[in-house]
């Protein structure tokens, strides 16, 4: 063979590092999962080599017929899955499908209107880090300070003011569903598009476990990596196409539909060639989504995070608005006297993954916060229950409530592996 097969040892034994830190310890990161051998090895596979600029049947390159088909069955079951119309699967990652909503739904200096980054939103979502923030005029909502909760009410009041072209919804530290319909309401009332980013929670959606929001939303973007349990990556989707607004014309001069101008918004706008290997794996992923097997993990995902949310309440824990309705919640420590910083960097020495986060009205910066954001997409798939969930608040506890005694953290660290070699994740 040509094709040169020596192991590149210094890589791969840091995989098989890493497949063991995965193996042996809990994972709580809520945009975290854990894919299934079959998206894997999809992932991994030869059509890693193909080029294959433009959609399905309209490519630039030759020899697409293959993946064509791929393409076509991810983008059929993402719309199973979601009731969309149109889908778009290309997108690279979760930021990548927003750039391009935004290249093709906006103008350079528009104004956006979404959830402040610091009470739980995405920073696609405004940011002045990154491009949302730099290339047009982002303003913010956030939750109420005694209630941890969005008011719409106050949203509406923010829309009025600032006018924007889009209303964003959607967060990475939100344990509440979101009131679509309302959100459509205000954003009509300004003439803006509903933009919802529902990356996170886009498993419990797909299974009817929250709110539609393709129901009320003009467009849709998700990542197909947190609940949703596929490979990392993002997807654009519609259920009802509609004209775009800015009179942009196809070439026979009718109006091209915002679905045009998203496909482009893409692919030639925000990306070349589409990675056929993590589509394809995006197709096994959305196959797996939609068995009824799939449906018992989402509701398991939730009831976990019931469980895991009393369990830390009556430990005497705060939790931003008093609980969740979906796969996470953000902790406030402050009442407990510790940083989300000492408690991430405590949790680890104990194989606890989790990230710290700022809370709403955080006194503290964003890289010490006041708060932890703990998540039950990931240990929900190893097999663990609400019991275990239990357990996993007792070790947290007994690890903050310890956190300067070593050897209390090398016991619990030893207990948690032993424990995780009952919930096998991985053939070696
Ligand atoms: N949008 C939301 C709400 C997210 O939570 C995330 C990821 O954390 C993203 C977008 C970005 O996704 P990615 O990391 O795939 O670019």
């Amino acid at each position: 063979t040509t094709v040169t097969t020596t192991r590149d040892t210094q890589v791969f034994d840091l995989i098989a590092k890493e497949q063991h830190r995965q193996e042996s310890g809990i994972e709580l990161i809520a945009s975290e999962n854990f894919v299934s051998p079959a998206v894997m090895e999809a992932a991994g596979s030869v059509l890693t080599n193909k080029y294959a600029e433009g959609l399905p049947g309209k490519r630039y390159y030759g020899g697409c017929e293959v993946v064509d088909q791929i393409e076509q069955i991810a983008i059929d079951r993402a719309k199973e899955l979601f009731g969309a119309t149109w889908v778009n699967v290309q997108p690279h990652s979760g930021a990548q499908a927003n750039t391009a909503v935004f290249l093709a739904a906006l103008k350079p200096g528009d104004t956006i209107l979404g959830f402040d980054l610091s009470h739980g939103g995405h920073l696609t979502h405004g940011s002045p880090v990154n491009i949302s923030g730099k290339y047009f005029r982002p303003t913010f909502y956030g939750v109420e300070r005694e209630t941890g909760v969005i008011n719409y009410d106050i949203v509406e009041q923010t829309a009025k003011r600032e006018k924007p072209k889009m209303l964003i919804c959607g967060a990475s530290a939100y344990s509440r569903d979101w009131d679509y319909a309302r959100l459509r309401a205000i954003a009509d009332e300004v003439g803006a598009l509903l933009l919802a980013d529902v990356s996170h929670p886009a498993g419990l959606i797909a299974k009817g476990l929250l709110n539609d929001p393709l129901a009320h939303s003009h467009i849709v973007t998700t990542t197909t990596h947190k609940t949703l349990r596929g490979t990392r990556g993002g997807m654009i989707m519609m259920r009802n196409d509609f004209e775009n607004p800015f009179g942009i014309k196809t070439q026979k001069g009718e109006l091209r539909l915002m679905s045009s101008l998203l496909d482009s918004g893409v692919f030639p706008g925000t990306q070349g060639g589409p990675l056929e290997h993590i589509i394809a794996a995006k197709a096994v992923a959305f196959g797996e989504a939609l068995t009824d097997d799939f449906y018992d993990y989402a509701v398991q995902v939730k009831a976990n995070a019931q469980a895991m949310a009393n369990a830390f309440l009556s430990r005497g824990y705060e939790i931003i608005s008093g609980g969740t309705d979906n796969h996470l919640m953000l902790i406030d420590l402050r009442s407990k006297g510790l940083t989300g910083k000492l408690a991430e960097n405590t949790l680890i020495k104990a194989d606890i993954t989790i990230n710290k986060n700022m809370v709403p009205f955080d006194d503290k910066s964003p890289m010490v916060t006041s708060g932890i954001r703990v998540g039950t997409a990931a240990m929900t798939t190893r097999g663990l229950k609400e019991s275990d969930m239990e357990q996993i608040v007792v070790y947290i506890d007994k690890v903050l409530m310890n956190h300067d005694d070593d050897a209390t953290l090398a016991t619990v660290k030893e207990e948690i592996n032993e424990w995780m070699k009952a919930f096998p994740l991985y053939k070696s």
